[in-house]
């Protein structure tokens, strides 16, 4: 099975794409994830998107879209996928179609998780991330053991530049006018799947589950 998921920075996807690959047996693949390691790593790639990723906006389709191909290519042909952050806009969508159709699959369901503003910029305001396995934690609702370290992997655990208000704001913004479109995209095509992306995440990725009924078996 191939998922997307949909929803607001802050509404959950990472963690929820983490617990999901781990009850579906599925691929997690993370644009955001992939594009932090090139900037860390100061690949070519990573030195073209910096600049977009610190102003909050989305790094240009030519770049992002054959690095998710790739990864897609390398990791999730066989096992199945779910995509985190990709894709962002139309552009991106009709590319990961073309892409799959061609492999002869395609994506089945869109999952879009629903959390309304004000907690989203909460969650993101409390957000931090282990710089080596890329871990999310929340001050206000999944502490690490340690403060400033990763339960995972020991990791220290830094806040995103792009989590400071002036830059959520931005995302917002770029999310509702390029990527909030998508939901009409995929239900379009009958897969999209709204859940509550609100309150603890176990239930969240239940609910998810739930929603996805005989889908997953
Ligand atoms: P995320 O970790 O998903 O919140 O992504 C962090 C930043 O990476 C975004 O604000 C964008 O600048 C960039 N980014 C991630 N995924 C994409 C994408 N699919 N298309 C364009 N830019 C992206």
């Amino acid at each position: 099975m191939n998922l997307v998921l949909l929803g607001p920075p802050g509404s959950g996807k990472g963690t929820q794409a983490t617990l999901l690959g781990q009850r579906l047996g599925l691929v997690h693949l993370a644009s955001g994830d992939l594009l932090r390691r090139a900037v860390e790593e100061g690949t070519e790639l990573g030195r073209r998107a910096k600049s977009y990723m610190e102003r909050g906006v989305l790094v240009p389709d030519e770049v992002v879209i054959g690095l998710i191909l790739a990864a897609l290519r390398g990791e999730g042909r066989d096992r199945g996928f779910i995509l985190d952050g990709f894709p962002r806009n139309l552009e991106q969508a009709k590319a990961l179609d073309k892409a799959l159709r061609a492999g002869g699959s395609g994506v089945d369901r869109a999952v879009s998780l629903r959390v309304a503003e004000l907690e989203v910029v909460h969650r993101l305001s409390g957000r931090w991330t282990c710089r080596r396995c890329q871990a999310p934690y929340n001050i206000w609702s999944s502490p690490p053991r340690e403060p400033g370290r990763c339960d995972r992997c020991g990791g220290e655990l830094y806040q995103r530049p792009d989590d400071q208000p002036q830059t959520i704001r931005k995302r917002l913004e770029v999310y509702l006018s390029e990527t909030a479109p998508l939901a009409d995209y995929y239900r379009a095509q009958g897969k999209l799947v709204e859940v509550d992306g609100g309150g603890e995440a176990g239930e969240v990725m239940e609910r998810i589950v739930r929603a996805l009924g005989s889908y997953v078996g």
